[in-house]
C-alpha cells in the first residue's frame, strides 16, 4: 500500500472518524510509516495516541506499545477496540493475565489479527517474552511516556531505562515513536540519549494551551482556603473539576467539607482499593460526581474533555507537575480555569521531607522545587515563564490570561548595589544562617541571634534598613534562583555564596528583579478583604459591640463569666451573618442547637431590629458549614463520658493524646454540650485545687488555659487540672 495523504486522511476517518488531524499528527504519522525513529513532544491532550495508533492500524504486524500504568493501558485498549468491530485488534500483556488469558493473546498476534499491544516495561524484561516477539511480525515500538526514562521528568521509573536493550533484543532494526508531553531540554536528551534515537525526526508541538487562564492565590487559613474553593465551585456549579492535594487524608477532609456544602465530590487517592477507585472515576465521567479531590494518583488517562478547573490545594513539587495536572482541564479547547494555592510555608515542610534522601535527589527535587516557586512568586506573565521553562518564547500581548497579565501590580526595581549587599551579608554570617536571620541582619532587626553573635556590632547591619523584609525576601530569593546563592539543605537550609555570587561581588552588575508576590501579606489582605467586601460579609463592628454588651448583661444576670455564653468567635460570625432564625444561630460556629435555644433568643431578637433598623440586607451567600459539628469522634466521646469510662481509654480509643482529648471536650462543652466529668474528676482533681480553680474561672476574663496556669501558679495546680476543671465549668455554667 503507497501511503499517500490521502490514504491516511481515510484511515483517519474509517478507524477513528475524525475529519482532519490536531497540529502536527501528520507529519509524525509519516515519519512513523516511513520506519523512522520519531521524537513526539506534544502537550497532555495533544493527541498522542493516534500517532501511534493509526499507523499501527495501516502497517502489517502488530505495534508493541510501552506504558507505565496498567490502568492507563486498560483505559487505551477499550477506546482502541471501541472504535473497532472486534476484540482482536487490541492487547494489554501484563503480569495481571491468567495463564490461559496470555495465550489467547500470543494467538491473537501469531494470527495477525492484533494491531497494537500494551505492555508494561517489566513485559519486556521477561526472556519468554522476547523470545516471542523475536518470531512474530513486530511493526514498530511505541514508548508512551517517555519521560519516565528521564530522572529530570517527574515519574522517573528505572525500567524505563533498559527498554532500548530490550528492543535491540528484539530486532536491532525496530523503529521506534517516543512520546512525552515533557519538554525541559533535560528531560529531552536524556531520552534520545537513552533511546539512541540517533537519525531521528523531531515533532515539537506548542506547550501554549491559550485556553487557560493561569491563576496564584496565597495561601492563608485552612478556613479562608476552603471558603474560596467553594465559592469558586458555586460560581461553576455543575461543571467538573478536579482538586489537587498532597496528602490521602487531605482529599477526603476536603472532599468531606464539599460534600457538607452540597458539591458533588468524591476523595481519590492510591490508599483506595481499585474497585472504589475505578467507581469514583466512572462517576466523575458520568457526571455522577462534579469535583474529585484527589492526590496526582488520578488524573493519568482520565480523558474527559470538558474539565472546567484544576484547582491545587497544595503547591505541586515541579512545573512538569503543575503543566501536565492543569493540562488536564479545558481540553476540548474551551474554558479552563487553573488555580494554585501557594504559601513558602509548604515549601518548607516538603524541604523537610528531603532531608533524609540521598544528596543526588535531594539537590534535584530541590532545583526542581525553586522552579515551582519562582513560578508562583512571579510577577510577570505565567504563560510566559512556563513556555519558557519548556523552552519556548511566547510573546505575552498581556492578554489577560493569567492574573498578573489582568491585574499587572508590580514595579521593576534595580537591586545591583543590593544583591551585592545580599551576598557579603551572607558571608558576613559565616555561610551559617537561614533567610530569615539574613533578612533580618539587613534590616537590622534587634534579634536574640544577632546579640548573640554579636552580629549587630558588623559593618553591614542593617545595611538594607530602608526596605522592607518582603523586598529582602524577594532579594534572597531572586539570588538563589539565579545561583549566586546557594541553599544547602543537609544543614537545614543555611545559604552559601556560589562560585558565580563571588564574581557577582567581586564586579557587580546591573540586576533587575521585579518586586514578587508578598504572599504573606496577601493572605492577610484577603482574610480583611474576606471581612470587608459587601458580597461576601462584612464583619459589623457596632452589632459586635452590641452583642459583647448585651452578653455581658446576661452574664451579670446569671453570673457567670461572659465567655461562658458565648465565645469571640460565635459574636463576631453574628456580626457578619445575622442570624436572626435557631437554624441559622445553630450554624454559626461554636453555637449548638441547644445553645441556640437557651441562649440566643435574646441575640437573635437584638440582630433582629438591629437588620431593621439599619436596613440591612442579610448576606445571601451561603454559609460555609464545617465537618466539625457532624465528627463522629465527639459523639463517641459524648458516648463514652455518660458510660463513665475512663479518660484515658477514651484518648486511646479514638487515638487521641490527652491534651486532644482535652480540646475535644473543651470544643464539645463550649459549643453547648453537656459532659458530666464527676465520676473521673473526684480521683484526678484535688478539693482543694477544684475549688481554686471555679473561683478563679468565675472572675476570669477570659478562659485561657495560660493564663488560667499563670494566675494559679503559685497553687501548686497542674495544667491537667485546669483543663478537666475548664471543662466542667463550662458545662455546668454554660448550659
Ligand atoms: P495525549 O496522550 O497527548 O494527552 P490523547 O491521545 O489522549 O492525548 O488525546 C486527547 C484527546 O484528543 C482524545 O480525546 C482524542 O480522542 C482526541 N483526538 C486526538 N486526535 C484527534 C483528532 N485528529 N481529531 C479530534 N480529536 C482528536
Ligand atoms: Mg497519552
Amino acid at each position: 500500500m503507497i501511503n499517500t495523504s490521502q490514504n491516511i486522511q481515510n484511515a483517519l476517518k474509517q478507524y477513528f472518524g475524525f475529519d482532519k488531524f490536531k497540529g502536527n499528527q501528520e507529519a509524525i504519522i509519516n515519519s512513523v510509516l516511513e520506519g523512522k525513529d520519531t521524537f513526539v513532544i506534544m502537550p497532555t491532550g495533544g493527541g498522542k495516541s493516534l500517532c501511534y495508533q493509526l499507523p499501527a492500524l495501516m502497517l502489517e504486524g502488530t505495534a508493541i506499545v510501552i506504558s507505565p500504568l496498567i490502568a492507563l493501558m486498560k483505559n487505551q485498549v477499550d477506546l482502541v477496540r471501541a472504535y473497532s468491530q472486534s476484540d482482536h485488534v487490541a492487547h494489554v500483556l501484563n503480569s495481571s493475565l491468567s495463564k490461559t488469558q496470555i495465550k489467547e493473546v500470543r494467538n491473537d498476534i501469531v494470527e495477525k489479527k492484533t494491531k497494537l499491544l500494551y505492555v508494561a516495561p517489566e513485559t519486556l524484561t521477561k526472556q519468554e517474552n522476547i523470545e516471542f516477539f523475536r518470531n512474530v511480525d513486530i511493526s514498530f515500538i511505541a514508548v508512551d511516556e517517555a519521560h519516565c526514562i528521564s530522572e529530570w521528568g517527574h515519574d522517573f521509573r528505572p525500567e524505563y531505562r533498559r527498554i532500548k536493550i530490550m528492543i535491540d533484543e528484539i530486532s536491532d532494526k525496530m523503529p521506534v515513536i517516543a512520546l512525552t508531553a515533557t519538554a525541559t531540554p533535560k528531560v529531552r536528551s536524556d531520552i534520545v540519549k537513552n533511546l539512541n534515537m540517533e537519525n531521528h525526526n523531531v515533532f515539537i508541538s506548542s506547550f501554549n494551551r491559550d485556553n487557560l487562564y493561569y491563576e496564584v492565590r496565597p495561601k492563608g487559613k485552612k478556613e479562608t482556603v476552603m471558603r474560596q474553593i467553594i465559592q469558586f465551585i458555586k460560581k461553576h456549579s455543575g461543571k467538573s473539576g478536579i482538586i489537587y492535594v498532597q496528602s490521602r487524608k487531605g482529599t477526603e477532609e476536603i472532599a468531606k467539607m464539599l460534600m457538607v456544602n452540597d458539591i458533588k465530590a468524591l476523595a481519590y487517592h492510591a490508599g483506595l482499593d481499585a474497585k472504589t477507585r475505578n467507581k469514583v472515576q466512572d462517576d466523575f465521567l458520568m457526571e455522577n460526581v462534579d469535583v474529585i479531590v484527589a492526590t496526582i494518583a488520578f488524573g493519568m488517562g482520565i480523558d474527559k474533555p470538558d474539565i472546567r478547573f484544576v484547582i491545587h490545594y497544595d503547591i505541586p513539587k515541579s512545573i512538569e507537575n503543575y503543566y501536565q495536572e492543569t493540562g488536564r482541564a479545558g481540553r476540548d479547547g474551551l474554558e479552563g480555569y487553573c488555580v494554585a494555592f501557594y504559601s513558602y510555608k509548604d515549601i518548607h515542610r516538603l524541604e523537610k521531607f528531603l532531608r533524609d534522601k540521598p544528596v543526588a535527589e535531594r539537590e534535584m527535587t530541590m532545583q526542581l522545587m525553586n522552579e515551582m516557586i519562582a513560578y508562583s512568586e512571579t510577577s510577570s506573565c505565567r504563560r510566559r515563564f512556563l513556555l519558557h521553562y519548556f523552552g519556548e518564547e511566547f510573546d505575552c500581548a498581556r492578554n489577560g490570561l493569567c492574573d498578573n497579565c489582568k491585574y499587572p501590580a508590580k514595579k521593576i526595581l534595580q537591586v545591583q548595589d543590593e544583591m551585592q549587599n545580599a551576598l557579603k551579608s551572607v558571608q558576613a554570617l559565616n555561610e551559617n544562617h537561614l533567610i530569615k536571620d539574613l533578612v533580618d541582619f539587613v534590616i537590622g532587626k534587634k534579634t536574640k541571634v544577632m546579640a548573640d553573635f554579636q552580629y549587630n556590632q558588623l559593618d553591614l547591619f542593617g545595611c538594607g534598613k530602608h526596605y522592607d523584609e518582603h523586598f529582602w525576601n524577594s532579594v534572597f530569593r531572586q539570588a538563589l534562583l539565579n545561583n549566586l546563592l546557594l541553599k544547602d539543605i543537609e544543614s537545614y537550609g543555611l545559604l552559601k555564596v556560589t562560585d558565580k555570587g563571588h564574581e557577582f561581588i567581586e564586579s557587580p552588575e546591573p540586576f533587575e528583579i521585579a518586586l514578587n508576590h508578598d504572599f504573606e501579606a496577601e493572605a492577610a489582605q484577603e482574610a480583611d478583604d474576606y471581612q470587608t467586601n459587601a458580597t461576601s460579609s462584612a464583619l459589623d463592628p457596632l452589632l459586635l459591640e452590641m452583642l459583647k454588651d448585651l452578653r455581658r448583661e446576661i452574664a451579670h444576670q446569671k453570673g457567670v463569666p461572659p465567655f461562658v455564653i458565648f465565645q469571640d468567635p460565635s459574636l463576631e460570625e453574628m456580626a457578619t451573618r445575622y442570624p436572626t432564625t435557631t437554624e441559622d444561630m445553630a450554624n454559626i460556629i461554636g453555637v449548638s442547637k441547644g445553645k441556640a435555644t437557651r441562649y440566643g433568643r435574646k441575640f437573635r431578637k437584638l440582630i433582629e431590629s438591629y437588620v431593621e433598623e439599619n436596613d440591612i440586607i442579610r448576606p445571601e451567600d451561603f454559609v460555609v458549614k464545617s465537618v466539625v459539628n457532624k465528627s463522629g469522634k465527639k459523639v463517641a466521646i459524648i458516648q463514652s463520658v455518660d458510660r463513665k469510662i475512663p479518660l484515658e481509654d477514651i484518648a486511646t480509643s479514638n487515638q487521641l493524646s490527652m491534651e486532644d482529648l482535652y480540646h475535644e471536650m473543651y470544643m464539645i462543652v463550649s459549643s453547648g454540650t453537656k459532659l458530666n466529668l464527676d465520676y473521673y474528676l473526684s480521683d484526678h482533681v484535688d478539693e482543694y485545687s477544684a475549688e481554686e480553680i471555679e473561683e478563679y474561672f468565675k472572675e476570669a476574663e477570659t478562659d485561657s488555659i495560660d493564663d488560667a496556669y499563670k494566675a494559679l501558679k503559685s497553687e501548686d495546680i497542674t495544667i491537667d487540672e485546669i483543663h478537666l476543671m475548664r471543662i466542667k465549668f463550662l458545662s455546668d455554667y454554660g448550659n
